[in-house]
């Protein structure tokens, strides 16, 4: 097979991340990269589920896919990740002009299942096991010096509101010397920074056993071994579920010089009963006080957050206590989004769903607080000066790159993607940091047999 693919990613870094490896397969069967839908033999949707509009947006892409289609066969239209997952057969119903459905744990099959497609007409395999870790597949790295690196998949949790579980299913870590390989190679070809991935990254392990001992691997013991890999000056993870970010993870976070000072840790609401609700254990209290050790053992630490608005049954009180429980934890930026009923969750049966005009007025409110609180934040680094990785070109010619926090910042200056820079900040916005460029360290070197 030969020709071009085009790739459009939807939902979560996960995705970005199986995108990475579906375009790794496609190359090695010698497709290259088109720009365009009218350009690509193969256009694949790698599709989210976690809200409704997903949906809408997977359908309303595949009605403007299908002119192409009648134009030409010979085109291939993939629906891949987590609503090919959900919808199954559906897709294929409702645009039967899709060639090949293909689910989150059948992606080593994608170009077989390509290729049954042209002899034999339409395909889908929605199997419900992984039998391979989509990380075993080859991949093509959107970046040069970052790299995400899969961890575990899936998911052993139950939160009410939530589709994971059922479309990624339950949590498969990958071995510790998988991922540490994984990472070596990746720092022989030059990457610097890697983001660990899993659902719950910190349960990493529980369904493991150390080879040769009956210990389980633990999320911390990774942190510290993929932090020790030469090469490597940063580590991210994305995302623990705060529950169980457990004493010896933030430990090794303190202690394990490349991984970064930051954390995205979910609150989903301040209301306890609203927690109670979404079955997520912990309340807000024993939330804040998580807070504080983190932010005691790792100093300077920035503190992300996902929040739900409008959860069925949220009253204004409820509310309330997400808005004082969002002043208390002072977060650096949250995610924020209004509850979408996902069919097959706990929470789609719920009673007392709320008018949409209140969660947007709700909404509306929190974000505003957030930008207030991410503006005060970012305010206290004007003046200071940051170690800066360069992601490429920004705003207005401006530099882009993040600071070992994860914030954004476009910086006056000139150096290539993938250097460390020392940038002075000059001004503070809610989502981003103006600076410039007062020293520009070395890029790492990519050893020659890479
Ligand atoms: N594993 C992470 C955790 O435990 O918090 C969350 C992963 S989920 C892919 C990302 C975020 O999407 C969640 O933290 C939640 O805030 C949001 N989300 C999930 N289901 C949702 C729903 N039905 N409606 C609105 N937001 C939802
Ligand atoms: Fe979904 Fe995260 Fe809860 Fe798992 S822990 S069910 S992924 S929200």
């Amino acid at each position: 097979m030969s020709g071009r693919y085009l790739i459009r990613t939807f939902g979560c870094q996960m995705n970005e991340h199986d995108s990475e490896r579906i375009a790794g397969l496609l190359e090695g069967e010698g497709y290259g990269p088109a720009q365009e839908p009218a350009e690509a033999e193969v256009v694949v949707l790698n599709t989210c589920a976690i809200r409704e509009n997903a949906d809408n947006r997977l359908y309303g892409a595949l009605g403007h896919l299908k002119p192409l289609k009648d134009a030409n066969p010979r085109l291939r239209i993939v629906v891949a990740g987590c609503l090919a997952q959900k919808d199954r057969g559906l897709i294929q119903r409702k645009a039967p002009w899709v060639d090949v459905v293909v689910g989150t744990h059948a992606l080593a099959g994608l170009v077989e299942l390509i290729r049954s497609a042209e002899r034999e007409g339409p395909q889908m395999d929605v199997r419900e096991f992984t039998e391979v870790f989509p990380s075993a597949l080859p991949a093509h790295r959107g970046s040069s010096s970052h790299a995400w690196v899969s961890v575990s998949v899936g998911c052993d949790n139950a939160c009410t509101f939530c589709i994971v579980p059922l479309v990624r299913g339950p949590q498969r870590s990958r071995p510790l010397g998988d991922v540490l390989s994984e990472v070596q190679g990746l720092a022989l070809r030059g990457v610097v920074e890697v983001t660990l991935l899993g659902q719950n990254v910190n349960t990493y392990g529980r369904d493991l056993t150390v080879p040769g001992s009956g210990r389980r691997a633990r999320f911390g013991a990774l942190l510290r071994a993929v932090g020790a890999v030469e090469g490597i000056r940063r580590v991210r993870f994305t995302s623990p579920h705060p529950h169980d970010f457990t004493d010896d993870v933030i430990t090794a976070m303190a202690e394990t010089g490349a991984v970064c000072e930051h954390i995205h840790f979910p609150m989903q609401s301040g209301s306890d009963r609203v927690l109670r609700l979404m079955r997520r254990s912990y309340r807000a209290d024993r939330y804040l006080g998580w807070l504080d050790r983190i932010r005691a053992a790792v100093p300077g630490v920035s503190v992300t957050t996902d929040i739900i608005v409008g959860f069925p049954g949220e009253t204004e009180q409820d509310f309330s206590d997400t808005l004082r429980v969002t002043e208390e934890a002072a977060f650096d930026a949250a995610f924020t989004f209004q509850y979408s009923p996902r069919p097959g969750t706990a929470a789609a049966s719920f009673e007392a769903p709320i008018p949409k005009d209140v969660v947007q007025e709700r909404f509306d409110r929190l974000v505003s607080l957030q930008e207030r609180i991410s503006l005060e934040r970012n305010e206290l680094m004007v003046g200071g000066t940051f170690e800066v990785l360069i992601e490429g070109e920004g705003r207005k010619g401006n530099l882009k790159g993040r600071t070992r926090t994860n914030k954004l910042v476009h910086a006056a200056g000139d150096s290539a993607p993938g250097t460390f820079t020392q940038v002075r900040v000059l001004a503070a916005h809610p989502h981003h940091l103006d600076g410039e460029l007062v020293e520009v360290g070395e890029r790492r070197p990519v050893p020659a047999t890479a």
